[in-house]
Protein backbone atom coordinates (compact mmCIF):
# COMPACT_ATOMS: atom_id res chain seq x y z
CA UNK A 1 0.00 0.00 0.00
CA UNK A 2 1.48 3.18 -1.27
CA UNK A 3 1.93 5.78 2.46
CA UNK A 4 0.26 8.81 0.86
CA UNK A 5 -2.79 7.25 1.23
CA UNK A 6 -2.23 7.11 4.84
CA UNK A 7 -1.55 11.09 4.88
CA UNK A 8 -4.37 13.21 6.20
CA UNK A 9 -5.77 15.67 3.91
CA UNK A 10 -3.33 18.62 5.23
CA UNK A 11 -0.16 16.42 5.18
CA UNK A 12 -0.86 15.50 1.43
CA UNK A 13 -2.21 19.21 0.76
CA UNK A 14 1.37 20.37 2.34
CA UNK A 15 3.38 18.27 0.14
CA UNK A 16 1.39 19.07 -2.90
CA UNK A 17 1.81 22.76 -2.07
CA UNK A 18 5.69 21.69 -1.65
CA UNK A 19 5.98 19.81 -4.67
CA UNK A 20 7.14 16.47 -2.96
CA UNK A 21 4.30 14.52 -4.53
CA UNK A 22 1.62 15.35 -7.80
CA UNK A 23 -1.97 15.28 -7.52
CA UNK A 24 -1.86 12.69 -10.42
CA UNK A 25 0.52 10.01 -8.09
CA UNK A 26 -2.09 10.97 -5.00
CA UNK A 27 -5.61 10.23 -7.13
CA UNK A 28 -4.06 7.40 -8.68
CA UNK A 29 -2.75 6.02 -5.46
CA UNK A 30 -6.12 6.32 -4.09
CA UNK A 31 -7.74 4.47 -7.11
CA UNK A 32 -5.54 1.80 -6.86
CA UNK A 33 -6.46 1.53 -3.30
CA UNK A 34 -10.55 1.37 -4.25
CA UNK A 35 -9.64 -0.82 -7.04
CA UNK A 36 -7.99 -3.41 -3.77
CA UNK A 37 -10.01 -2.71 -1.26
CA UNK A 38 -13.89 -1.77 -2.38
CA UNK A 39 -14.84 -5.05 -3.84
CA UNK A 40 -14.62 -6.47 0.02
CA UNK A 41 -15.73 -3.30 1.45
CA UNK A 42 -17.91 -1.67 -1.25
CA UNK A 43 -17.47 2.22 -0.08
CA UNK A 44 -18.27 3.20 -3.36
CA UNK A 45 -22.00 2.94 -5.62
CA UNK A 46 -19.63 5.02 -8.85
CA UNK A 47 -15.73 5.43 -9.02
CA UNK A 48 -14.80 8.10 -11.48
CA UNK A 49 -11.25 7.13 -11.79
CA UNK A 50 -11.08 8.79 -15.33
CA UNK A 51 -12.33 11.93 -14.75
CA UNK A 52 -10.30 12.47 -11.67
CA UNK A 53 -6.60 11.75 -12.79
CA UNK A 54 -7.86 13.80 -15.56
CA UNK A 55 -9.09 16.90 -13.38
CA UNK A 56 -5.79 16.10 -10.98
CA UNK A 57 -2.96 16.64 -14.20
CA UNK A 58 -5.13 20.08 -15.01
CA UNK A 59 -4.06 21.24 -11.13
CA UNK A 60 -0.41 19.58 -11.23
CA UNK A 61 -0.46 21.79 -14.78
CA UNK A 62 -2.09 24.88 -13.06
CA UNK A 63 0.39 24.35 -10.25
CA UNK A 64 3.12 23.88 -12.61
CA UNK A 65 3.10 26.97 -14.08
CA UNK A 66 2.42 29.01 -11.15
CA UNK A 67 -0.88 29.67 -10.81
CA UNK A 68 -2.92 31.05 -7.51
CA UNK A 69 -4.54 27.64 -6.02
CA UNK A 70 -6.21 27.23 -2.76
CA UNK A 71 -5.19 25.20 0.00
CA UNK A 72 -6.46 21.76 -0.41
CA UNK A 73 -6.11 21.96 -4.48
CA UNK A 74 -5.14 18.47 -5.55
CA UNK A 75 -6.40 16.31 -2.54
CA UNK A 76 -9.29 13.53 -3.50
CA UNK A 77 -12.15 13.53 -2.02
CA UNK A 78 -15.21 11.00 -1.83
CA UNK A 79 -18.51 12.13 -2.21
CA UNK A 80 -21.87 10.65 -0.87
CA UNK A 81 -25.02 10.03 -3.27
CA UNK A 82 -27.07 12.05 -1.66
CA UNK A 83 -25.32 15.41 -3.69
CA UNK A 84 -25.68 15.80 -6.97
CA UNK A 85 -22.99 15.68 -9.60
CA UNK A 86 -23.29 16.46 -12.88
CA UNK A 87 -21.02 14.11 -14.04
CA UNK A 88 -21.77 11.06 -12.36
CA UNK A 89 -24.47 8.88 -11.58
CA UNK A 90 -26.94 10.53 -8.44
CA UNK A 91 -29.01 7.69 -6.87
CA UNK A 92 -29.22 8.32 -3.21
CA UNK A 93 -28.48 4.75 -3.61
CA UNK A 94 -32.29 4.35 -4.76
CA UNK A 95 -33.81 2.44 -7.73
CA UNK A 96 -35.88 4.85 -8.43
CA UNK A 97 -32.92 7.08 -9.57
CA UNK A 98 -31.02 4.27 -11.59
CA UNK A 99 -28.22 6.08 -13.73
CA UNK A 100 -29.80 9.64 -13.02
CA UNK A 101 -27.22 12.16 -13.72
CA UNK A 102 -28.11 15.78 -12.58
CA UNK A 103 -28.15 19.00 -14.81
CA UNK A 104 -26.30 20.57 -12.16
CA UNK A 105 -23.77 20.18 -9.04
CA UNK A 106 -24.93 20.51 -5.34
CA UNK A 107 -23.15 23.86 -4.30
CA UNK A 108 -21.41 22.21 -1.55
CA UNK A 109 -19.90 19.84 -4.58
CA UNK A 110 -19.30 22.77 -6.65
CA UNK A 111 -16.81 25.02 -3.71
CA UNK A 112 -15.19 21.54 -3.51
CA UNK A 113 -14.19 21.52 -7.07
CA UNK A 114 -13.87 25.67 -6.99
CA UNK A 115 -11.13 25.09 -4.21
CA UNK A 116 -9.41 22.17 -6.47
CA UNK A 117 -10.41 19.03 -4.76
CA UNK A 118 -10.95 16.20 -7.03
CA UNK A 119 -13.92 14.00 -6.56
CA UNK A 120 -12.97 10.49 -6.67
CA UNK A 121 -16.73 8.90 -6.56
CA UNK A 122 -19.95 8.57 -5.30
CA UNK A 123 -20.31 6.45 -1.91
CA UNK A 124 -23.19 4.16 -0.56
CA UNK A 125 -25.61 4.91 1.32
CA UNK A 126 -28.93 3.71 2.92
CA UNK A 127 -31.65 4.50 0.19
CA UNK A 128 -32.45 8.32 0.80
CA UNK A 129 -30.53 8.29 3.63
CA UNK A 130 -32.94 6.82 5.72
CA UNK A 131 -31.38 3.87 8.24
CA UNK A 132 -28.10 3.44 10.25
CA UNK A 133 -26.44 0.37 8.69
CA UNK A 134 -25.95 1.33 5.12
CA UNK A 135 -27.76 -1.93 4.72
CA UNK A 136 -30.84 0.17 2.78
CA UNK A 137 -28.85 0.82 0.00
CA UNK A 138 -30.60 -1.06 -3.22
CA UNK A 139 -26.65 -1.60 -4.20
CA UNK A 140 -25.80 -3.80 -1.70
CA UNK A 141 -24.66 -2.95 1.72
CA UNK A 142 -20.70 -1.15 2.75
CA UNK A 143 -19.12 -3.22 5.39
CA UNK A 144 -16.76 -2.03 7.73
CA UNK A 145 -13.16 -1.94 6.85
CA UNK A 146 -12.51 -3.08 10.78
CA UNK A 147 -14.47 -5.81 10.59
CA UNK A 148 -16.19 -6.99 7.19
CA UNK A 149 -18.63 -8.30 9.05
CA UNK A 150 -20.05 -5.86 10.66
CA UNK A 151 -22.06 -2.75 9.89
CA UNK A 152 -19.85 1.01 8.88
CA UNK A 153 -23.25 3.26 10.03
CA UNK A 154 -25.83 4.84 8.14
CA UNK A 155 -27.09 6.35 6.59
CA UNK A 156 -23.16 7.77 5.11
CA UNK A 157 -21.81 4.10 5.64
CA UNK A 158 -19.95 4.56 2.66
CA UNK A 159 -18.11 7.78 3.02
CA UNK A 160 -17.34 6.71 6.38
CA UNK A 161 -15.90 3.39 5.08
CA UNK A 162 -13.92 5.21 2.26
CA UNK A 163 -12.21 7.34 4.56
CA UNK A 164 -11.58 4.55 7.47
CA UNK A 165 -9.95 2.08 4.62
CA UNK A 166 -7.72 4.80 3.05
CA UNK A 167 -9.67 4.70 -0.18
CA UNK A 168 -10.16 8.52 0.23
CA UNK A 169 -8.36 10.77 2.64
CA UNK A 170 -11.70 13.04 2.83
CA UNK A 171 -15.55 12.70 1.92
CA UNK A 172 -18.72 15.01 2.14
CA UNK A 173 -21.79 13.16 4.05
CA UNK A 174 -25.10 14.45 4.98
CA UNK A 175 -26.74 14.55 8.54
CA UNK A 176 -30.50 14.41 9.43
CA UNK A 177 -30.40 12.43 12.35
CA UNK A 178 -26.56 11.06 12.85
CA UNK A 179 -25.73 10.03 8.97
CA UNK A 180 -22.50 11.45 9.26
CA UNK A 181 -21.87 11.51 13.48
CA UNK A 182 -22.70 7.48 14.15
CA UNK A 183 -21.29 6.01 10.77
CA UNK A 184 -17.86 8.23 11.91
CA UNK A 185 -18.24 6.55 15.40
CA UNK A 186 -18.50 2.87 14.32
CA UNK A 187 -15.61 3.42 11.62
CA UNK A 188 -13.14 5.51 13.69
CA UNK A 189 -13.55 8.39 12.04
CA UNK A 190 -14.46 11.99 12.50
CA UNK A 191 -17.92 13.48 11.45
CA UNK A 192 -19.42 16.81 11.84
CA UNK A 193 -22.99 17.95 11.27
CA UNK A 194 -22.93 21.61 10.96
CA UNK A 195 -25.06 24.36 12.53
CA UNK A 196 -28.94 23.86 10.28
CA UNK A 197 -28.04 26.44 7.55
CA UNK A 198 -24.38 27.00 7.87
CA UNK A 199 -24.13 24.51 4.54
CA UNK A 200 -25.83 25.02 1.64
CA UNK A 201 -28.13 22.30 1.21
CA UNK A 202 -28.56 23.29 -2.65
CA UNK A 203 -28.34 20.24 -4.91
CA UNK A 204 -28.16 17.46 -1.76
CA UNK A 205 -31.64 15.20 -2.42
CA UNK A 206 -33.97 15.97 0.26
CA UNK A 207 -34.62 13.40 3.15
CA UNK A 208 -36.12 16.19 5.38
CA UNK A 209 -35.67 19.38 4.54
CA UNK A 210 -35.93 20.66 8.18
CA UNK A 211 -33.21 18.34 9.55
CA UNK A 212 -30.77 17.67 6.63
CA UNK A 213 -27.35 18.77 7.04
CA UNK A 214 -24.28 18.56 5.03
CA UNK A 215 -21.22 18.04 6.15
CA UNK A 216 -17.31 16.75 6.07
CA UNK A 217 -15.94 13.16 6.85
CA UNK A 218 -12.01 12.73 7.40
CA UNK A 219 -9.91 10.58 9.79
CA UNK A 220 -8.60 13.98 11.17
CA UNK A 221 -10.51 17.20 12.96
CA UNK A 222 -7.99 19.88 11.16
CA UNK A 223 -9.54 18.37 8.32
CA UNK A 224 -13.03 18.35 8.51
CA UNK A 225 -12.12 21.45 9.33
CA UNK A 226 -10.59 22.33 6.30
CA UNK A 227 -13.65 20.95 4.36
CA UNK A 228 -16.02 22.98 6.17
CA UNK A 229 -14.50 25.82 5.28
CA UNK A 230 -14.57 25.32 1.72
CA UNK A 231 -18.37 24.22 1.85
CA UNK A 232 -19.76 26.18 4.16
CA UNK A 233 -21.20 29.97 3.92
CA UNK A 234 -24.05 31.86 2.46
CA UNK A 235 -25.61 30.01 -0.45
CA UNK A 236 -28.40 32.62 -1.94
CA UNK A 237 -29.95 29.29 -3.85
CA UNK A 238 -30.48 27.97 -0.36
CA UNK A 239 -33.45 29.80 1.67
CA UNK A 240 -32.14 28.38 4.72
CA UNK A 241 -28.57 29.79 4.39
CA UNK A 242 -27.48 31.71 7.44
CA UNK A 243 -26.36 34.98 5.64
CA UNK A 244 -23.62 35.63 8.29
CA UNK A 245 -19.50 35.23 7.83
CA UNK A 246 -18.06 32.55 9.56
CA UNK A 247 -14.99 32.59 11.59
CA UNK A 248 -12.33 29.62 10.19
CA UNK A 249 -12.98 26.13 11.12
CA UNK A 250 -9.72 25.04 10.90
CA UNK A 251 -7.69 27.79 12.52
CA UNK A 252 -10.10 26.84 15.72
CA UNK A 253 -8.52 23.22 15.15
CA UNK A 254 -5.41 24.90 14.68
CA UNK A 255 -5.47 26.59 17.75
CA UNK A 256 -7.09 23.81 19.86
CA UNK A 257 -4.09 21.34 18.85
CA UNK A 258 -1.47 23.68 19.98
CA UNK A 259 -2.63 24.81 22.69
CA UNK A 260 -3.74 21.25 24.39
CA UNK A 261 -5.57 23.26 26.58
CA UNK A 262 -9.14 23.01 27.74
CA UNK A 263 -9.14 25.35 30.56
CA UNK A 264 -11.99 27.70 31.07
CA UNK A 265 -14.37 25.21 29.09
CA UNK A 266 -17.30 24.00 30.66
CA UNK A 267 -18.28 20.52 29.34
CA UNK A 268 -21.59 19.26 29.95
CA UNK A 269 -22.53 15.41 29.89
CA UNK A 270 -25.94 15.04 29.34
CA UNK A 271 -27.43 12.48 31.41
CA UNK A 272 -29.91 11.20 29.88
CA UNK A 273 -27.45 10.51 26.32
CA UNK A 274 -25.26 8.13 28.23
CA UNK A 275 -26.48 4.96 31.07
CA UNK A 276 -27.61 1.57 31.44
CA UNK A 277 -28.26 0.59 27.92
CA UNK A 278 -25.03 1.85 26.55
CA UNK A 279 -22.56 -0.84 25.82
CA UNK A 280 -20.18 -1.12 28.82
CA UNK A 281 -16.78 -0.63 26.51
CA UNK A 282 -18.32 2.47 24.66
CA UNK A 283 -19.14 4.01 28.76
CA UNK A 284 -15.69 3.07 29.79
CA UNK A 285 -13.76 4.99 26.93
CA UNK A 286 -16.50 8.14 27.04
CA UNK A 287 -15.69 8.33 30.98
CA UNK A 288 -11.66 8.05 29.92
CA UNK A 289 -12.41 10.76 27.60
CA UNK A 290 -14.29 12.61 30.08
CA UNK A 291 -11.48 12.23 32.48
CA UNK A 292 -8.67 13.37 29.58
CA UNK A 293 -10.39 16.59 29.26
CA UNK A 294 -10.85 17.65 33.00
CA UNK A 295 -7.06 16.65 33.03
CA UNK A 296 -6.39 19.42 30.52
CA UNK A 297 -8.63 21.96 32.16
CA UNK A 298 -12.27 21.31 31.48
CA UNK A 299 -14.81 21.96 34.33
CA UNK A 300 -16.83 18.54 33.22
CA UNK A 301 -20.25 18.88 34.64
CA UNK A 302 -23.58 16.40 34.66
CA UNK A 303 -26.54 17.93 33.12
CA UNK A 304 -30.43 17.59 32.18
CA UNK A 305 -32.01 17.48 29.00
CA UNK A 306 -35.57 15.40 29.96
CA UNK A 307 -37.22 16.50 26.90
CA UNK A 308 -34.34 14.30 24.87
CA UNK A 309 -35.91 11.13 26.35
CA UNK A 310 -38.68 12.01 23.73
CA UNK A 311 -36.48 13.35 20.42
CA UNK A 312 -36.26 9.67 19.07
CA UNK A 313 -40.04 9.24 18.69
CA UNK A 314 -40.72 13.17 17.40
CA UNK A 315 -37.99 12.38 15.06
CA UNK A 316 -39.47 9.36 13.74
CA UNK A 317 -42.61 11.59 13.01
CA UNK A 318 -41.22 14.47 11.77
CA UNK A 319 -39.16 13.12 9.33
CA UNK A 320 -41.36 10.17 7.54
CA UNK A 321 -43.86 13.52 7.17
CA UNK A 322 -41.57 15.84 5.64
CA UNK A 323 -39.84 12.40 3.42
CA UNK A 324 -43.10 11.91 2.44
CA UNK A 325 -43.34 14.80 0.88
CA UNK A 326 -39.85 15.56 -0.63
CA UNK A 327 -41.05 11.69 -1.94
CA UNK A 328 -43.90 12.47 -3.31
CA UNK A 329 -42.54 13.79 -6.68
CA UNK A 330 -40.18 10.81 -7.74
CA UNK A 331 -43.64 10.43 -10.21
CA UNK A 332 -41.23 8.93 -12.97
CA UNK A 333 -42.82 11.46 -15.15
CA UNK A 334 -39.43 13.75 -15.88
CA UNK A 335 -36.58 11.28 -15.34
CA UNK A 336 -36.21 8.08 -13.00
CA UNK A 337 -37.06 4.63 -13.72
CA UNK A 338 -40.36 4.01 -15.42
CA UNK A 339 -42.19 0.61 -15.21
CA UNK A 340 -44.47 1.09 -18.46
CA UNK A 341 -47.07 -1.70 -19.53
CA UNK A 342 -48.98 -1.26 -22.17
CA UNK A 343 -52.65 0.17 -21.72
CA UNK A 344 -51.77 1.20 -18.27
CA UNK A 345 -52.84 4.90 -17.32
CA UNK A 346 -50.43 7.47 -16.06
CA UNK A 347 -51.49 6.87 -12.54
CA UNK A 348 -50.96 3.26 -12.72
CA UNK A 349 -47.39 4.06 -14.20
CA UNK A 350 -46.47 6.30 -11.66
CA UNK A 351 -47.52 3.43 -9.31
CA UNK A 352 -45.77 0.50 -10.88
CA UNK A 353 -42.57 2.59 -10.88
CA UNK A 354 -42.84 3.57 -7.09
CA UNK A 355 -43.34 0.08 -6.26
CA UNK A 356 -40.33 -1.14 -8.03
CA UNK A 357 -38.04 1.79 -7.37
CA UNK A 358 -38.68 2.12 -3.80
CA UNK A 359 -37.05 -0.26 -1.13
CA UNK A 360 -38.83 -1.14 1.82
CA UNK A 361 -37.90 1.13 4.19
CA UNK A 362 -38.62 4.18 2.18
CA UNK A 363 -42.27 2.95 1.58
CA UNK A 364 -42.30 2.24 5.34
CA UNK A 365 -41.72 5.82 5.63
CA UNK A 366 -43.72 7.27 3.59
CA UNK A 367 -46.35 5.38 4.51
CA UNK A 368 -45.94 6.61 7.97
CA UNK A 369 -45.45 10.44 6.96
CA UNK A 370 -48.27 10.18 5.13
CA UNK A 371 -50.76 9.13 7.78
CA UNK A 372 -49.04 11.37 10.18
CA UNK A 373 -49.96 14.48 8.19
CA UNK A 374 -53.17 13.24 7.43
CA UNK A 375 -56.09 15.51 8.23
CA UNK A 376 -57.39 13.64 11.20
CA UNK A 377 -54.40 12.95 12.54
CA UNK A 378 -52.21 16.10 11.97
CA UNK A 379 -52.60 17.50 15.58
CA UNK A 380 -51.70 14.36 17.13
CA UNK A 381 -48.94 13.26 15.72
CA UNK A 382 -47.11 16.01 13.53
CA UNK A 383 -48.46 18.84 15.43
CA UNK A 384 -47.03 16.96 18.76
CA UNK A 385 -43.80 15.93 17.29
CA UNK A 386 -43.62 19.74 16.77
CA UNK A 387 -44.20 20.58 20.20
CA UNK A 388 -41.57 18.19 21.30
CA UNK A 389 -39.29 19.58 19.10
CA UNK A 390 -39.46 22.66 20.88
CA UNK A 391 -38.96 21.29 24.27
CA UNK A 392 -35.96 19.52 23.14
CA UNK A 393 -34.70 23.13 21.73
CA UNK A 394 -35.51 24.13 25.10
CA UNK A 395 -33.65 21.76 26.32
CA UNK A 396 -30.26 22.51 24.98
CA UNK A 397 -30.77 26.35 25.21
CA UNK A 398 -31.27 25.89 29.17
CA UNK A 399 -28.09 23.50 28.77
CA UNK A 400 -26.04 26.12 27.02
CA UNK A 401 -26.89 28.53 29.82
CA UNK A 402 -24.54 26.79 31.77
CA UNK A 403 -22.09 24.76 29.70
CA UNK A 404 -19.80 25.65 26.47
CA UNK A 405 -20.34 22.41 24.92
CA UNK A 406 -22.24 19.55 25.41
CA UNK A 407 -20.80 15.73 25.19
CA UNK A 408 -22.21 12.16 25.05
CA UNK A 409 -21.01 8.71 23.54
CA UNK A 410 -21.47 9.14 19.42
CA UNK A 411 -23.31 5.58 19.42
CA UNK A 412 -25.03 3.24 22.35
CA UNK A 413 -22.76 0.46 20.65
CA UNK A 414 -19.91 0.05 18.57
CA UNK A 415 -20.53 -1.98 15.18
CA UNK A 416 -23.11 -4.06 15.13
CA UNK A 417 -23.19 -7.43 12.81
CA UNK A 418 -24.25 -7.03 9.28
CA UNK A 419 -28.19 -8.74 9.47
CA UNK A 420 -28.29 -8.13 13.06
CA UNK A 421 -30.98 -5.20 12.82
CA UNK A 422 -31.67 -4.85 9.09
CA UNK A 423 -35.56 -5.97 9.77
CA UNK A 424 -36.27 -4.67 12.83
CA UNK A 425 -36.78 -1.17 12.37
CA UNK A 426 -37.17 -0.38 15.85
CA UNK A 427 -33.82 -1.78 16.95
CA UNK A 428 -32.32 0.30 13.68
CA UNK A 429 -33.52 3.90 14.84
CA UNK A 430 -32.26 3.40 18.47
CA UNK A 431 -28.95 4.02 16.79
CA UNK A 432 -29.75 7.55 16.80
CA UNK A 433 -30.90 8.41 20.07
CA UNK A 434 -27.83 10.22 20.80
CA UNK A 435 -27.75 11.96 17.61
CA UNK A 436 -31.34 13.51 16.60
CA UNK A 437 -31.32 15.86 19.15
CA UNK A 438 -28.77 18.35 17.40
CA UNK A 439 -30.85 17.64 14.44
CA UNK A 440 -34.34 18.14 15.74
CA UNK A 441 -32.43 21.85 17.40
CA UNK A 442 -30.50 22.63 14.36
CA UNK A 443 -27.01 22.56 16.67
CA UNK A 444 -23.66 21.67 15.29
CA UNK A 445 -21.99 18.35 16.74
CA UNK A 446 -19.20 16.42 15.85
CA UNK A 447 -18.01 12.55 16.39
CA UNK A 448 -14.39 11.75 17.04
CA UNK A 449 -12.54 8.51 17.48
CA UNK A 450 -11.89 8.25 21.78
CA UNK A 451 -10.70 4.27 21.24
CA UNK A 452 -11.55 0.81 20.75
CA UNK A 453 -14.13 -0.88 23.40
CA UNK A 454 -11.99 -3.14 25.03
CA UNK A 455 -14.48 -6.21 24.82
CA UNK A 456 -14.57 -6.04 20.81
CA UNK A 457 -11.47 -4.11 19.91
CA UNK A 458 -14.22 -1.71 17.69
CA UNK A 459 -14.40 2.19 17.66
CA UNK A 460 -15.73 4.26 19.93
CA UNK A 461 -16.92 7.97 19.58
CA UNK A 462 -17.21 11.03 21.39
CA UNK A 463 -20.33 13.61 20.34
CA UNK A 464 -19.35 16.90 21.40
CA UNK A 465 -22.49 19.53 20.60
CA UNK A 466 -22.53 22.72 20.72
CA UNK A 467 -24.46 26.00 20.27
CA UNK A 468 -26.12 27.31 16.70
CA UNK A 469 -23.30 28.83 14.91
CA UNK A 470 -20.82 27.65 17.31
CA UNK A 471 -18.95 25.29 15.30
CA UNK A 472 -15.92 26.44 15.26
CA UNK A 473 -15.80 25.80 19.06
CA UNK A 474 -16.38 21.91 18.08
CA UNK A 475 -13.24 22.14 16.08
CA UNK A 476 -11.12 23.84 18.88
CA UNK A 477 -12.12 21.68 21.30
CA UNK A 478 -12.62 18.16 19.40
CA UNK A 479 -8.88 19.03 18.33
CA UNK A 480 -7.49 19.58 22.16
CA UNK A 481 -9.24 16.24 22.63
CA UNK A 482 -7.84 14.34 19.58
CA UNK A 483 -4.44 15.74 20.78
CA UNK A 484 -4.66 14.38 23.79
CA UNK A 485 -5.47 11.08 23.17
CA UNK A 486 -3.01 11.02 19.79
CA UNK A 487 -0.08 11.78 22.18
CA UNK A 488 -1.13 8.44 24.61
CA UNK A 489 -1.35 6.44 21.07
CA UNK A 490 1.52 7.44 19.25
CA UNK A 491 -0.63 8.80 16.48
CA UNK A 492 -3.97 8.72 14.54
CA UNK A 493 -6.44 5.98 15.45
CA UNK A 494 -7.06 5.07 12.03
CA UNK A 495 -3.53 4.79 10.55
CA UNK A 496 -2.39 2.82 13.22
CA UNK A 497 -4.66 0.07 13.60
CA UNK A 498 -3.83 -3.62 12.69
CA UNK A 499 -6.87 -4.64 11.53
CA UNK A 500 -6.39 -1.76 8.88
CA UNK A 501 -2.37 -2.41 7.68
CA UNK A 502 -1.03 -0.12 11.10
CA UNK A 503 0.98 -2.20 13.72
CA UNK A 504 0.00 -1.44 16.88
CA UNK A 505 -2.41 -3.91 19.14
CA UNK A 506 -5.84 -2.61 19.49
CA UNK A 507 -5.88 -2.53 23.06
CA UNK A 508 -3.00 -0.11 22.98
CA UNK A 509 -5.35 2.63 21.75
CA UNK A 510 -7.17 2.27 25.20
CA UNK A 511 -6.52 4.80 27.21
CA UNK A 512 -5.60 2.95 30.30
CA UNK A 513 -2.91 0.85 28.09
CA UNK A 514 -3.15 -2.56 28.92
CA UNK A 515 -6.82 -2.99 29.65
CA UNK A 516 -7.46 -6.75 29.06
CA UNK A 517 -10.70 -7.60 27.11
CA UNK A 518 -13.05 -8.30 29.84
CA UNK A 519 -14.34 -11.60 29.35
CA UNK A 520 -18.36 -12.09 28.91
CA UNK A 521 -19.06 -8.23 28.36
CA UNK A 522 -20.31 -8.88 24.74
CA UNK A 523 -22.24 -6.22 22.73
CA UNK A 524 -25.04 -5.12 24.45
CA UNK A 525 -27.98 -7.04 22.38
CA UNK A 526 -30.16 -4.38 21.03
CA UNK A 527 -27.75 -1.22 21.62
CA UNK A 528 -31.19 0.18 23.31
CA UNK A 529 -30.94 3.36 24.48
CA UNK A 530 -31.22 3.90 28.78
N1 LIG B 1 -30.48 6.84 10.89
C1 LIG B 1 -31.35 7.98 10.85
C2 LIG B 1 -32.55 7.68 10.01
O1 LIG B 1 -32.69 6.59 9.59
C3 LIG B 1 -30.60 9.16 10.36
C4 LIG B 1 -30.52 9.24 8.90
C5 LIG B 1 -29.76 10.43 8.42
O2 LIG B 1 -29.15 11.15 9.20
N2 LIG B 1 -29.84 10.66 7.15
O3 LIG B 1 -33.36 8.51 9.75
Amino acid sequence: MSELIRWSAAELAERLTAGDVSSVEAVRAHVDRIAEVDPDVHAFLHVAGDAALARAEQIDRQRADGAELGPLAGVPIAIKDVLCTKDMPSTAASRILEGWIPPYDATPVARLRAAGLVPLGKTNMDEFAMGSSTEHSAYGPTRNPWDLTRIPGGSGGGSAAAVAAFEAPVALGSDTGGSIRQPAAVTGSVGVKPTYGGVSRFGAIALASSLDQVGPVSRAVLDAALIHDVIGGHDPLDATSIPDAWPSMAAAAREGAASGSLAGVRVGVVRQLNGDGFQAGVRQRFAEALERMAAAGAEVVEVEAPNFEHAISAYYLILPAEASSNLAKYDSVRFGLRVEQAGSTTEQMMARSREAGFGPEVKRRIILGTYALSAGYYDAYYGSAQQVRTLVQRDFDAAFEQVDVLVSPSTPTTAFPLGQKVDDPMAMYLNDVTTIPANLAGVPGMGLPIGLAPEDGLPVGLQIMAPARQDARLYRVGAVVEALLEAEWGGPLLAQAPQLGGTRSPLQFAATPGTAPAAGTGTEPDGGTR
